[in-house]
C-alpha cells in the first residue's frame, strides 16, 4: 500500500483486518506506526516495498506525485492498482508508462469517504488490464464490496468517477444554495436535507429520465420545458436581490437555460441544454 493519507491509511487497515499481509510505504513514516501496531510491515524503500508484494495499490494525492514516488522503480511482472484521483488522459498515460515496465495495471476511482469504505456497497470503478482485475479483485473488494469493472479501456473508470462527482456536486452546490433560502428565511436547513434524502428516489429517476433521453435523442414533447424551467432562476434572482442573497448559482444556472433558449430549444425538454454544451 503505497500512501499512508486519510484514505490510504483506511485501505491498510481494511487489509490488515482481513489477515493479508501488508507492507506499507508512506513519505512520512510516522503515519505507518499505528499500521505497523496493526501488523503491517513499514518499508521505507519504495522499490523494496513493490519487490516485497504482487499486487501494489497506490492511493497518493494524484498522478504526478505518483509519478515522482514511482520513478525508477522496477515493477516487473507486478500488478500494479492506481487508486489516486485523476483524469482519463492521466490514467491512460500511467497505463502505457507502467505496462512498458513490465506491469498489468488497472485504473481505479473510489466512490467514497474513508468512513464509507469497506462496506458491500462501497462503489470503485476500475478499469484497465482485465489480468490485474482478476489478480486484485480479492483484495479490491474488502476494500468496496461493489467493483464496478468498466473494461480494459483504462480511462473509463476515472471517467465514471468524475461524471458522478459531477453530479454530486454540482446537486451539493444547489443544496447549499437553497440552504441560504431556507436560512434566510428562518427556517431550519436540517428540514430541507430531510426533505431531499425522503424525495432521493424521485430525483434519481428524473436523472434517469434525463439521461435516457439523451442517449435516445429525446429532445421535444417535453412534460416541463426549458423556458418553464428557466422562470425558476428568474424567481430565485429576485429572491436573492429581496433576501440579500448571493447570486452565483441561479446566474449560473439561468446561463445554462438562457444559451439553450437562444438555441431554439425553449419548447424542448431539459435533455436539449446538452446540444448547447456539445
Ligand atoms: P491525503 O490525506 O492528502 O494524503 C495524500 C497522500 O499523498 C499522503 O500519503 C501524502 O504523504 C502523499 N503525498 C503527497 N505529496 C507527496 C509527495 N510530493 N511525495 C510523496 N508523497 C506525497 O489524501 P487522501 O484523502 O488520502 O486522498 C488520496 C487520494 O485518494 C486522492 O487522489 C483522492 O482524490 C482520493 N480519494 C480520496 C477520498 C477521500 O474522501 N479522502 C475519496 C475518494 C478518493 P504524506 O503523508 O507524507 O503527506
Amino acid at each position: 500500500m503505497i500512501g499512508l493519507g486519510a484514505m490510504g491509511t483506511v485501505l491498510a487497515r481494511l487489509l490488515l483486518e482481513k489477515g493479508k499481509q501488508v507492507t506499507v510505504w508512506n513519505r512520512s513514516e510516522e503515519k505507518a506506526r499505528p499500521l505497523i501496531a496493526a501488523g503491517a510491515t513499514y518499508s521505507g524503500d519504495i522499490q523494496a516495498a513493490v519487490d516485497a508484494n504482487d499486487i501494489i495499490l497506490i492511493c497518493l494525492t494524484d498522478y504526478a506525485v505518483t509519478d515522482q514516488v514511482m520513478q525508477g522503480v522496477t515493477m516487473k511482472g507486478k500488478t500494479v492498482v492506481q487508486l489516486s484521483t485523476g483524469t482519463p488522459q492521466d490514467a491512460r498515460v500511467m497505463a502505457g508508462d507502467y505496462t512498458a515496465r513490465g506491469a498489468a495495471y488497472l485504473d481505479g476511482a473510489i466512490l467514497a469517504t474513508p468512513s464509507q469504505m469497506g462496506t458491500e456497497q462501497t462503489p470503485i470503478f476500475l478499469s484497465g488490464s482485465a489480468a490485474a482485475y482478476d489478480t486484485a479483485g480479492d483484495a479490491l473488494r474488502i476494500l468496496g464490496g461493489t467493483l464496478i469493472y468498466q473494461g480494459e479501456a483504462p480511462g473509463a473508470a476515472s471517467a465514471w468517477d468524475l461524471a458522478a462527482l459531477s453530479t454530486m456536486f454540482g446537486m451539493m452546490i444547489g443544496f447549499l444554495n437553497g440552504a441560504r433560502i431556507m436560512e434566510s428565511e428562518g427556517m431550519q436547513v436540517a428540514d430541507l436535507g430531510s426533505m431531499i434524502h425522503n424525495i432521493a428516489p424521485v430525483l434519481g429517476q428524473m436523472i434517469k429520465d434525463t439521461g435516457d433521453d439523451i442517449q435516445q435523442q429525446r429532445f421535444e414533447d417535453p412534460q416541463s420545458s426549458i423556458d418553464i424551467c428557466a422562470g425558476t432562476f428568474a424567481l430565485m434572482l429576485r429572491l436573492a436581490a429581496e433576501n440579500k442573497l448571493d447570486k452565483g448559482f441561479a446566474g449560473f444556472a439561468q446561463q445554462m437555460f438562457g444559451k439553450a433558449q437562444a438555441a431554439g430549444f425553449g419548447q424542448h425538454r431539459i435533455s436539449a441544454i446538452i446540444k448547447t454544451l456539445r
